[in-house]
């Protein structure tokens, strides 16, 4: 047998490091073999073996219609066959621009890239440019994308890995990168440039922000003249239709956006005030530039996404992940272990435990739950009734659009029997 899961495993192995182009896809931490995808199809993907599986990855949040969205696809298929990167501008780029800044108020200019990664690093490199200024605060278990001084107390696969930063990283590249906690306003002085947040905390399981959190960060930002920047890659036209600010009445200086705002393929964006912007080349002095930025299909893709997803959607499928998340946990404490299950708008959290537990508040709480080895015999039990979380215990669940209600009790059912497996292992 030369396609089955296990085949395509060995082969990666032997062309690409561990088998994955990123680490958040490999198995190691729950073990076994990673089953490899050919085709998704709203709320399912199907594997080389040609098993189904309901899919809660979704792409770590880059999918929110579920896979291969009809409409979505009919786009694609039209511009691709107008050619697929030209190097001189194109209408895509406006009409992804305009309906991110029509949608988010203060947000008044995007520049497009095409990571969250790219997006993120860009910003902080904006926010030191603008202010003349160093110093970023970062809170640990945030996760920014892999640029260098970001790669500092991560959450994600850098949890996952129980790594405090990465190797090849310099001292002095993370020099000026200072770690809080969060949940937690620090005082900030004149030497820092800006705080950079993710106004959920999504990459270490899901952390919500206390009430006032945000506030206080800006706040305390305005006392001392620096940049509020949200790292929306995950909340951006998710958590609700214009984000986190709407989600919460708090406005940052910059914004961040990647995963949604591309249907699916490769996109981010960074963006704020007309003034903060102009400080970008050509027309200011920090320079940030991108081959394929602002690609016609990616554009095309994330403009239909943001056209098709209505505010009406966001309050339904939020108000359908608040049952499903009660669902979950009910179903796993019927089964002798307990769930946090924090939900933010769509987003939700699971963190397993063999006692009652509550939602974690900082990175340190949420570590203990993610790393107590109930997740692993759980997400195997789960995949084997055809139910694919991520396999990592720092990731939370993305429950598309296309997830129906049927596919949510069925979920639920499989967390009950998983829970068992799990309880007694
Ligand atoms: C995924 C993610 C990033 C990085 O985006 P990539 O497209 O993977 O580079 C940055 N910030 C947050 C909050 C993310 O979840």
């Amino acid at each position: 047998m030369t396609n089955t899961n296990q085949a395509w495993f060995d082969r990666a192995q032997r062309v690409i490091p561990g088998g994955v182009d990123s680490p958040v896809r490999s198995f190691r931490s729950v073990g076994g073999t990673p089953y490899t995808v050919v085709r998704g199809q709203g709320a399912y993907v199907e594997d080389v073996e040609g098993k189904r599986y309901l899919d809660f990855v979704q792409s770590y949040g880059a999918s929110l219609l579920g896979h291969a969205h009809p409409e979505v696809v009919a786009v694609l298929r039209e511009a691709v066959t107008r050619g697929t990167t030209f190097g001189a501008p194109t209408p895509g780029e406006v009409l992804l621009g305009e309906a991110m800044t029509s949608r988010v108020a203060g947000l008044e200019q995007v520049r497009l890239v095409s990571s969250g990664t790219e997006a993120v690093m860009s910003a902080v490199r904006l926010a030191r440019g603008a202010t003349g200024r160093d110093k970023i605060v970062k809170f640990d278990g945030c996760y920014h994308g892999h640029s260098d001084a970001l790669l500092v107390a991560g959450g994600s696969g850098v949890a996952q890995m129980g790594l405090p930063g990465s190797a090849g990283v310099t001292a002095g590249a993370v020099g000026d990168t200072i770690v809080a906690p969060y949940n937690e306003v620090p005082t900030l002085d004149e030497s820092i440039a800006a705080v950079l947040v993710e106004p959920v905390a999504a990459n270490m399981n899901l952390v919500a922000p206390t009430p006032g959190f945000l506030a206080g960060l800006r706040a305390e930002c305005d006392r001392v003249g620096a940049l509020l920047i949200f790292d929306e890659v995950i909340t951006g036209f998710r958590l609700a239709y214009a984000g986190a600010e709407q989600y919460f009445g708090v406005t940052p200086d910059l914004w961040c956006f990647g995963k949604v705002i591309g249907g699916g393929l490769p996109v981010g964006a960074f963006g704020g005030s007309r003034r903060i912007l102009s400080s970008l080349a050509p027309l200011g002095p920090v320079y940030q530039a991108g081959t394929l930025s602002g690609n016609p299909l990616a554009t095309a893709a994330g403009t239909k996404v943001l056209e098709l997803v209505s505010p009406s959607d966001l309050d339904e499928l939020s108000a359908r992940v608040a049952r499903f998340a009660e669902q979950l946990g009910d179903a796993v404490a019927s089964s002798g272990l307990y769930a946090a299950t924090p939900v933010q708008g769509p987003l939700m959290g699971l963190y397993l435990a063999r006692e009652p537990v509550v939602a974690p508040a900082n990175f340190d709480e949420a570590k203990v739950l993610c790393d107590n080895g109930l997740y692993r015999s759980f997400f195997h039990a789960m995949l084997e009734r055809g139910v694919a979380l991520a396999p990592g215990a720092y990731e939370i669940l993305f429950v598309s659009l296309a997830h129906s209600e049927r596919d949510l009790t069925r979920a639920v059912e499989a967390a009950a029997q998983a829970a068992r497996v799990a309880a007694s292992s």
